[in-house]
């Protein structure tokens, strides 16, 4: 089956078309990071707009790419959420006018089922069942996974996400968003131990994360460097380096837990945070003593990609699934509520 994926849940255009068959044919993105940075954050209404320029084009570029035409097309997959009601309703539109038009079976996704299969794009795709840990703008969550669909929910953060924390601490250290990348580069300037930063949570049992309070714990560290006149350039790496540390431990920490709690071996990692470079090999060192396995995706399908939704679409339609009655667009969407495969 031949499924155009369309991903419009917040700031990027991504388009992809999979192939059951072939695999991946072609993908594209259009980021909008660019026109939201004036702003300091996401302008809802703006991505909608920019979404609505954006799409049609990026469709027939990756058609293009692919050598097919829209014809060739055996059904589409969009984001019907979770993510900003506006650039749903978009990707959700353009959906399905194309699936009436061509007549083929049109399929709302969830946008962390999509981030949660990327890695079954790579070379070696993990088995089930598997422990995902979901880490991105919106969500940090530790996932047990026996199959498509069939997910249990063993932790979640109680305040913020992991890279919004990244993001947060971009922005303190006078950095442009997203601010996961920049942290991190600005991290391999700094001095490994000048600062130590709390690992929330690890102090009890439990799988839950939180985030605010070592926010709060940075923003401290560098008003106390601004009013001593110690803020220079090795000051914020050398923050940088230990905000990083300290959510990457704090991660690993909890994989390891999880891991044993489900008594899993392989360990799936997705959603932008999971580009880490420290975070892949902190969870690499800690999985290999647990003689367990890591599976992440390539950087660019780390974070928000067309792709992802093609691929779980794609699983989904070809068990029959598809929209019984229209656009699909639901902001706020628990994960473990999906249905699995029948
Ligand atoms: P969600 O998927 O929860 O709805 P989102 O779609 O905004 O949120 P993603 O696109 O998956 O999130 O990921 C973006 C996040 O990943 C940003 O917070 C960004 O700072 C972070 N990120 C990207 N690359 C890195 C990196 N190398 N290190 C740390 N964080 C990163
Ligand atoms: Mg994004
Ligand atoms: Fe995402």
């Amino acid at each position: 089956m031949r499924v155009l994926g369309i991903e419009t849940s917040c700031d990027e255009t991504g388009v992809a078309l999979y192939d059951s068959e072939q695999g991946l044919l072609a993908h594209a993105l259009y980021s909008q990071v660019g026109m939201h940075a004036d702003y300091g954050g996401v302008v809802p209404e703006l991505a909608s707009r920019d979404h609505v320029r954006k799409l049609l084009p990026l469709c027939d570029q990756v058609l293009a790419e692919a050598g097919c035409s829209r014809a060739d097309l055996e059904a589409i997959a969009y984001t019907a959420g979770p993510g900003l009601i506006g650039a749903l309703m978009v990707g959700g539109s353009v959906a399905h006018a194309m699936g009436l038009a061509l007549d083929c079976p049109v399929l709302g996704v969830h946008h962390m089922e999509g981030h949660l299969l990327a890695p079954m794009l790579e070379e070696h795709p993990p088995a089930f069942p598997f422990v995902a840990l979901l880490v991105s703008g919106g969500h940090t969550q530790l996932v047990r996974v026996s199959g498509i669909g069939e997910y249990e929910l063993l932790g979640d953060s109680v305040d913020d996400a992991a890279g919004e924390a990244f993001d947060k601490a971009a922005k303190m250290l006078g950095l442009p968003y997203p601010g996961g990348p920049q942290v991190s580069a600005l991290a391999e300037k700094g001095i490994d131990g000048r600062f130590r930063f709390p690992r929330p949570m690890t102090d009890r049992p439990g799988l839950a994360f939180s985030f605010s309070g070592l926010k709060t714990y940075t923003r401290n560290t560098i008003e106390a460097l601004r009013e001593q006149g110690d803020l220079d350039e090795q000051a914020k790496a050398d923050v940088a380096r230990a905000f990083e540390a300290a959510v990457v431990d704090t991660l690993t920490i909890k994989c390891r837990r999880a891991l044993k709690a489900a008594d899993c071996h392989r360990l799936v990692i997705a959603g932008g945070v999971s580009a880490n470079k420290r975070l892949r090999e902190a969870l690499e060192t800690m999985a290999d003593k647990q003689r367990a396995e890591v599976f992440y995706a390539r950087p660019e399908f780390c974070t928000d990609n067309g792709a992802m939704i093609a691929y779980a679409g794609c699983q989904r339609l070809l068990a029959g699934q598809h929209d019984e009655s229209g656009i699909v667009a639901t902001p706020r969407w628990p994960l473990d509520s999906l249905a699995p495969i029948p």
